[in-house]
């Protein structure tokens, strides 16, 4: 490694873009660049990508980002201390090992095709036991179902699975494979664990599901810890080798930018839905909610010591900023998502009315695929400043109804929670969630909290960082926002709102 080796590159391989980051040794972004590629929709339900393309798209903005540069001078592999991978969870890619070629398209997370197979296995009893062994509910969304899947549908291919011509990766795995020209075939636990075949406790592919989900223990990757180098890059591919020194999985990399990295802190993301992560420790919280327990990173240590694994309670809502975009797009009483804000702040209150955007059924920890949105309590002095005012106060309290059942099955209180992603740029909408929950809620100054806690991730495992304290003192506070009503008025709210969601649920199914 260079002595001036001072950057790590953070790829950001998204569901709809693929991003490199040039990130510095103070954790500042020196540089970006970013591409999208294209989305397959072959039949209702289903979403799939390229994966050769992503591979693609994924190297040019590398090469884009390097030549670019820093003030207006390139960047050398050489100049670059390590490569982090930060990605879309639970996308399944099935490649030949031979020729590094994909055997079909990926089959994204969004995916629903493998829906029927879930309810198969629920009529038989098997999720309880699913969620016991992988902290995950049973939903086509993870990718055991999809693998299976591939491997039911592809001619030959379960077998040459088993004569082990065949590797299964999610998006980290197929990165790694490709930045080392099939050299290395690895993943992490914080992506491993969104298969639904890693066994939460050990870490170890679970036996009995890759024999319930028919899955060849040929086609897994090596687990690996999250943060710690697991090969270089080819050095065809740069100019010269570079450590990878990072894998991790989205929302676990926000996490660990925003440096939750102790008990009981906690972080949301307010982009179209709105992700939430609670870190419960080194043990994993197994959830009565309905929510998801998870892998949040695992620290590599020198050998001869045990790896430090953090674990997490996660759950998402469907609308966040969504809920925005329909009032853009739907109602059209705005012209631009920031609008939403002063048109809010033009009435002291909501009036009584309340928005539940159950647009596409309501996610944890409600969990009603026929709920639908509703919008309650007008009468005839109702404007539509008071329906964006409902908008945003219904994205706040669908949140605090998520962190009240992380706080309820992990017996931890929240002492405050830290935001990013685009719709925490709200100053309202963040008063408003600090007044909901009862606790501060936190904005930091680089919102960029994907990349940066990849390149973290990276920069403990190559010595830029020494340890996490050394990172901490990076993260710096843009604005705190303290609770400002009591906490009767806090109850009154919650209990209004019950009472307006029960009245969205069921609606599709009466
Ligand atoms: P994603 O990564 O999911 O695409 P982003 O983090 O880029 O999302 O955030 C975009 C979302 O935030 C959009 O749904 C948009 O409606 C919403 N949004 C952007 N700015 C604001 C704002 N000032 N107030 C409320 N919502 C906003």
């Amino acid at each position: 490694m260079a002595a001036n080796a001072q950057y790590i590159l953070a790829l950001d391989q998204g569901t709809t873009s693929s991003r490199a980051i040039l990130v510095d040794r103070f954790g500042n972004s020196a540089g970006m660049a970013q591409q999208e590629f294209r989305q397959f929709f072959p039949q209702p339900g289903w979403v799939e990508h390229d994966a050769a393309e992503i591979w693609d798209s994924q190297l040019a903005v590398i090469r884009e980002v390097l030549s670019r540069g820093v003030d207006g001078k390139p960047v050398a592999a050489d100049q670059l201390r390590a490569i982090a991978i930060t990605n879309q969870r639970e996308t399944t890619v099935l490649w030949d090992r031979a020729t590094g070629k994909p055997l079909a398209n990926a089959i994204v997370w969004q995916d629903r095709r493998t829906r029927e197979r879930c309810t198969e296995l629920q009529a038989q009893g098997r999720a309880a036991d699913i969620q016991a062994r992988t902290g995950l509910l049973l939903d086509p969304y993870f990718s055991a179902t999809k693998l299976q899947w591939l491997l039911d549908t592809l001619p030959g291919a379960r077998e040459r699975a088993r004569r082990g011509e065949l590797a299964f990766g999610t998006i980290d795995t197929w990165l790694a494979w490709n930045l080392t020209a099939g050299r290395v075939h690895a993943t992490d636990p914080s992506n491993a664990s969104r298969t639904m075949l890693l066994d939460l406790h050990t870490l170890q592919w679970d036996e009995t599901l890759l024999e319930l989900f028919d899955i060849p223990h040929a086609l897994l990757p090596a687990v690996v810890p999250t943060s710690g180098v697991i090969g270089e890059s080819d050095p065809g591919l740069l100019g010269c080798a570079v450590p990878i020194a990072a894998m991790v999985g989205d929302q676990q990399a926000a996490m660990f930018g925003q440096a939750c990295f102790s008990r009981g802190m906690a972080k949301n993301t307010y982009g179209t839905g709105c992700f939430m992560l609670l870190n419960t420790g080194e043990h994993p919280v197994p959830s009565h909610s309905r929510l998801l327990t998870t892998v949040g990173w695992q620290l590599g240590r020198p050998q001869g010591t045990v790896p430090v694994t953090t674990y997490c309670l996660e759950a998402s809502v469907f609308m966040g900023g969504a809920t925005i975009q329909w009032l853009r797009d739907g109602l059209g009483i705005i012209g631009s998502a920031p609008e939403v804000e002063a048109l809010a702040a033009s009435v002291p209150d909501v009036a009584d009315t309340y928005l539940v955007p159950a647009f596409t059924g309501l996610g944890a920890p409600i969990w009603d695929s026929d709920a639908r949105a509703t919008l309650i309590g007008m009468t005839r002095g109702t404007t539509r400043a008071h329906i964006a005012r409902a908008a945003l106060e219904g994205i706040a309290l669908q949140v605090v109804d998520v962190f009240d059942a992380m706080q309820r099955d992990s017996g931890i209180a929240l002492a405050e929670l830290r935001v990013d992603g685009g719709a925490s740029k709200n100053d309202l909408l963040m008063q408003m969630q600090a007044d909901f929950l009862g606790i501060p809620v936190v904005r930091p100054r680089i919102t960029e909290t994907t990349a940066l806690g990849a390149a973290y991730l990276a920069g403990l495992a190559t010595e830029i960082w020494h340890d996490t304290e050394s990172i901490e003192s990076h993260w710096t506070e843009e604005r705190r926002f303290e609770p400002a009503i009591t906490s009767d008025q806090r109850e009154a709210k919650l209990d209004r709102w019950h009472q307006a969601v029960e009245r969205s649920e069921g609606w599709a199914n009466p």
